[in-house]
């Protein structure tokens, strides 16, 4: 899936096509492979919730739920969508330790923790401009699909949670300096 290509197809309403890999058209140099995000929806954020770190049970999600609540009695941080809710939980010491390795997205499984830093670092940024364009649109008044905004708005806190993950890793390690 490619944010770039979506919004392309389907700036007015037509879901974006996962696993769909398109050319970049910013006038940023970021690898062409780097906008291929992986083949997972990133609003199916059920799917990577991490095991409650009390109970060692993977806790259920409503679809519509704020935050991450275990039948145990953990409850995480409130956030503003499904995934950021699961973003919280996962990073917050109420779940069992992950690894940036283990994201679904970004293909970062094969990366080491500096190199897996700077392509998170290159996505963030484009995606921010990504929505910084779809806000002006939204500005002008030009349809702008909310499947696009909310895949868009998932991208970004994936990503930021890849960068809290690969932070979390290095805390105290030769690399405490990523943590910068
Ligand atoms: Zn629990």
């Amino acid at each position: 899936m490619n944010i770039n290509s979506a919004y392309q197809l389907a700036p007015a309403g037509t879901p974006p096509r996962p696993g769909h890999v398109g050319r970049h058209n910013d006038t940023e140099q970021l690898p062409d492979a780097w906008l291929d995000y992986g083949q997972d929806d990133p609003l199916e954020a059920y799917r990577w919730i991490s095991a409650c770190a009390a109970c060692g049970i993977r806790p259920v999600l409503p679809p519509q739920a704020k935050s991450v609540n275990c039948a145990c009695g953990s409850c995480g941080p409130v956030g503003q969508s499904i995934v950021e809710a699961v973003a919280g939980w996962n990073a917050s010491s109420l779940s069992m330790p992950q690894s940036y390795r283990d994201l679904p997205f970004f293909h970062l499984a094969d990366l080491q923790p500096l190199q897996a830093r700077s392509h998170l670092i290159g996505l963030v940024a484009h995606l921010k401009r990504e929505h910084a364009k779809m806000a002006g649109r939204v500005d002008r008044k030009l349809p702008v699909s909310d499947l696009y905004r909310t895949t868009l708005e998932a991208f970004i806190a994936w990503a930021t949670h890849g960068l809290d993950l690969i932070r979390a890793e290095t805390a105290g390690t030769a690399a405490e300096s990523l943590a910068a």
